[in-house]
């Protein structure tokens, strides 16, 4: 950064608490893409937008054309609202950065949460509330329109995955206990689990399918309850979402109101 003349508004604490997980090449990149933006924008300075932008474009992919039909706008809009209504309001979850309805990449929308930490040690209240962020999206979709469209599979898929971890890896299952049950590690490079012999019964497999499909459900049960108490929010941040498209921490808490986790920051 010592390359790039910064305008006074960038905070550098706020661009790491954003870029947790970047390598020292992603930073460089990073900072880059910041300055390239800023040049765009013919600014003698790079400043805190411009960042904003360089890190969606290298975590989310670069900003696609706004939907184009009304139907799937209110669909996405719908979907990230209760994203964003469910990190408001679980109180162990991150929390909320931003929501946008503007697509990147492959993704239609994206509700962004800011960790306070790099975190290494999960308690159990927070991956409990982090899957029902993950859920709050489907749930949200299920409420407003009585279905579910196929655009909650990535977030399926990481709410299951994280359930599987807290029962077989993390001993959090009261009915398997404070056992450990690897099924083969994921492979950092590939992304997918690699064959490992599994030395535990058939009937535990079984057992370890059953409660994570119960730790799922009892986690969708609590925020569709969660989204039903608080449904005028959901539809303001809906309606709001569709006017501006992308909405900030501040803006998402003024619309929630006051029995948000609060809206500092
Ligand atoms: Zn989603």
């Amino acid at each position: 950064m010592r390359e790039v003349p910064l305008a006074d508004d960038v905070d550098l604490e706020r661009v790491a608490a954003r870029t947790v997980g970047f390598s020292g090449a992603d930073l460089e990149n990073l900072v880059n893409e910041a300055a390239l933006q800023a040049a765009r924008g013919s600014k003698e300075r790079v400043d805190m937008d411009d960042f904003s932008h360089a890190r969606d474009k290298i975590v989310l992919g670069a900003e696609r054309e706004a939907l184009a039909s009304e139907d799937e706008k209110q669909l996405v809009a719908t979907h990230e609202s209760g994203h964003a209504l469910a990190a408001s309001l679980l109180p162990h979850a991150d929390p909320l950065d931003k929501v946008t309805i503007i697509p990147h990449g492959l993704a239609l929308g994206a509700t962004e949460q800011m960790p306070e930490e790099d975190l290494h040690n999960l308690r159990q209240s927070y991956l409990v509330d982090r899957i029902g962020v993950l859920l709050a999206g489907r749930v949200a979709e299920r409420l407003v329109f009585g279905e579910v469209s196929s655009g909650a599979e990535s977030d399926l898929k990481q709410a299951t995955r994280l359930a599987r971890r807290m029962v077989s890896q993390w001993g959090m299952s009261e009915t398997l206990g404070p056992a450990a049950f690897p099924r083969g590690e994921e492979h950092i490079f590939l992304g997918r689990e690699m064959a490992q012999q599994r030395d535990f019964s058939e009937r535990t497999a079984q057992l370890i399918d059953d409660e994570v499909r119960a730790l799922v459900r009892d986690c969708e049960q609590r925020v569709m309850q969660l989204i039903e108490r608080h449904r005028p929010q959901l539809d303001a941040l809906t309606q709001s979402l569709l006017e501006h498209e992308t909405l900030g921490a501040d803006e998402v808490a003024a619309l929630v109101g006051p029995s948000g986790k609060g809206g500092t920051q």
